[in-house]
């Protein structure tokens, strides 16, 4: 089946859909501070990534998958320090998302999933209200949100995003390097320093900025050892991981994942 941009459909193609085998698909960002080497876009370009790598594996197991324009304006608090960054209440993020699941429901169309790319705690924490929230407030509606930030998932990924060292890092860069090598500068890339500080250190720490958190230019990983093959195998995991987490909610709703 194929996988549809709902952005460029037509009301009435939509409406021909077939609700029951159609999945909708909602990649989170942020508009932030990814190192003096990515662009402020980095965590929706990733979510955009994982969301077409879950629906392209969707759509060859016989779903419709309607891919959502990505929400780029989230809680962005540790790096609003940095000029660009945009930081918006997370009541908002999860207001839209609750919007999202009831628009889309009131057309028939149940499952959503969640593709996040942006692991700021206050993001997370308002996803995973709107997720909880919804599937409560929308009758039948079902909504998949793989925290990557659990063990779970974050087994699956590379030993620097286990590590909490995942902003701008390894992990990121070479996603962006797979996806968009045109908005990577790599000359200022291949200069940077490792810095092996945790975030997820930090947080537990009770830093609430990338500064205070060890990251002063928005930071944290080896930015300078990413590679576009390593983001193109990391975008294939992540596709796995939004699919199958589909699968499982379906084949048992109210399972969280
Ligand atoms: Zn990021």
């Amino acid at each position: 089946m194929p996988v549809h941009f709902l952005a460029s459909m037509t009301w009435p193609a939509v409406r021909d859909l077939p609700p029951a085998r159609t999945i909708a698909v909602l990649p989170t960002g942020a508009i932030e501070a990814h190192g003096p080497h990515l662009p402020l876009g980095t965590d929706a370009i990733i979510a955009e990534a994982m969301a077409r790598g879950g629906a392209d594996r969707l759509s060859t197991r016989g779903f419709h998958v309607l891919l959502l324009p990505p929400l780029a304006m989230a809680p962005a608090p540790f790096g609003s320090g940095f000029a660009g960054t945009i930081d918006t209440p997370a009541e908002a993020t999860t207001m839209i998302v609750s919007g999202v699941v009831r628009s889309l429901a009131s057309h028939g169309i149940r499952v959503v999933a969640i593709a996040n790319a942006h692991h700021d705690p206050a993001n997370v924490d308002a996803l995973r209200r709107a997720a909880s929230d919804a599937s409560r407030a929308t009758v039948g509606a079902v909504v998949v949100f793989p925290d990557l930030t659990r063990r779970r998932w974050a087994g699956r990924l590379t030993a620097e995003f286990r590590s909490g060292a995942c902003h701008a890092g390894r992990y990121e860069s070479s996603i962006v390097l797979a996806e968009r090598p045109d908005l990577v500068d790599t000359r200022a890339m291949s200069a940077l320093d490792a810095n092996p500080r945790s975030l997820l250190d930090a947080i537990r720490d009770g830093q609430t900025t990338f500064t205070a958190g060890g990251g002063p230019k928005a930071y944290l990983g080896s930015p300078a050892e990413a590679t576009a093959d390593e983001g193109g195998a990391i975008i294939d995991t992540l596709g796995a991981i939004l699919a199958e987490a589909v699968e499982e909610a379906i084949a048992a709703p109210g399972a969280a994942s």
